[in-house]
């Protein structure tokens, strides 16, 4: 067994804590890693406080890491110590599936295996990053380019993909209007790569606080989604939008300023459905789609574009120990723009 140090959500209510508990040794084909960072998503957030009613106590938060590999199975070909390799939101899916089959293991039709509040085949429960170390599957382990700061890679293996992944499968390049709603952790890894893919690049945000920062990761054009009057202006232009809001919000608003064909997809999962404006879709053909994280093999695909065109997550670098007041400060917007956790606060 391998001792870990965690932080652990106990109830939905109460601040996350201290918590240690044994990880299995590695199989043959697992990877034993120590974890180095760990970013902070608002999904950590809804699971850690049941906002998506499937919480299970105690819980380790945290699928964006990036640790050192400290040992390997006897099966493993891929990776060997020493090497540095990220893990994201999912651990397993049933290999056999069609969506399996085409790399799209987010989509399992037994479903994913999820990095934490996940349940493995013999009942125990999947504990996340927020901890000093991990156990996993080769095949659900992402081989990550040492260059750049690992504090600010962390945050592709969640926010990079989920951003990415939808701005392939949509086709976004030179030449598309794209605009990305909330400057978020997702939000500001989407402006980077729509921008990096070449796409002309418009932010809505909720006030005028991040105009310079949105200006300075890449966006063309800076819109207040609550200001009627601007949201008129761009009435009908836009190929595509990400929605990365974590919160109830107006989604007609938004469709509108979608073009002929345009699609918006949904990213962001607020406990409550959206109401949609039906003549405001048929009216441009337009369409509400929704996307999850990545597959692994989109996931490498995008990690080694980050590492190529240099783009990495915007992180302040807090300690476990922040944690409680991390979240607090998620919760009102007020990240530049993702937290990473340095796991070195727990050794
Ligand atoms: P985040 O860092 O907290 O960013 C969310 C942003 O939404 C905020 O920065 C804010 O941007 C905006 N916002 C917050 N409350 C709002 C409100 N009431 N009305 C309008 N805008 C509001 O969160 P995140 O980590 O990027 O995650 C965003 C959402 O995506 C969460 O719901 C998360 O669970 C979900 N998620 C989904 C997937 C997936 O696979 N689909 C993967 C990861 C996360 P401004 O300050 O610019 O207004
Ligand atoms: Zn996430
Ligand atoms: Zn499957």
């Amino acid at each position: 067994m391998i001792e870990t140090n965690a932080y652990a959500a106990f109830d939905a209510k109460s601040p996350l804590r201290p918590f240690s508990f044994n990880r299995r040794d590695p199989g043959p084909g697992d990877v034993q890693i120590d974890v180095l960072y760990c970013g902070v998503c608002h999904s950590d957030l809804h699971q850690v406080r049941d906002e998506w009613q499937n919480a299970t106590y105690p819980m380790v938060p945290g699928h964006e890491i990036v640790g050192r590999v400290v040992k390997v199975g006897a099966s493993v070909t891929k990776f060997k110590a020493g090497e540095t390799v990220g893990v994201g939101c999912f651990i397993g899916s049933c290999g056999k599936c069609p969506a399996c089959k085409r790399g799209l293991e987010q989509y399992c039709e037994k479903g994913p295996l999820a990095t934490y509040n996940g349940q493995e085949a013999d009942g125990s429960a999947t504990q996340g990053g927020y901890s000093t170390r991990i156990v996993v599957p080769e095949k659900f382990t992402l081989r990550i380019a040492a260059t750049g700061r690992l504090d600010a890679i962390a945050p592709l293996l969640c926010a990079g993909i989920t951003t990415w992944s939808p701005l392939k499968h949509w086709k976004v390049g030179k030449g598309s209007r794209v605009a990305v709603n909330g400057l978020g952790g997702l939000g500001h890894m989407g402006v980077k790569l729509a921008h990096a893919l070449g796409a002309e690049v418009t932010l809505f945000s909720t006030s005028e606080k991040k105009k310079a920062d949105a200006k300075r990761l890449g966006a063309h054009d800076f819109v207040v989604s609550a200001n009627a009057d601007a949201m008129g202006k761009v009435a009908g232009r836009f190929d595509f939008i990400l929605d990365t809001v974590s919160a109830p919000h107006d989604l007609a608003a938004l469709t509108s300023t979608l073009a002929l064909d345009g699609t918006l997809v949904l990213l962001g999962v607020p406990p409550a459905p959206f109401a949609l404006a039906p003549f405001n879709l048929i009216g441009k053909r337009r369409s509400v789609a929704g996307s999850l994280v990545g597959g692994i093999a989109e996931t490498q695909e995008m990690l080694d574009f980050c590492a190529t065109h240099k783009v990495t997550a915007d992180v302040e670098t807090i300690k476990m120990q922040d944690i409680n007041a991390a979240y607090e400060r998620m919760l009102k917007g007020d990240v530049r723009y993702r937290f990473s956790i340095d796991l070195g606060s727990l050794r």
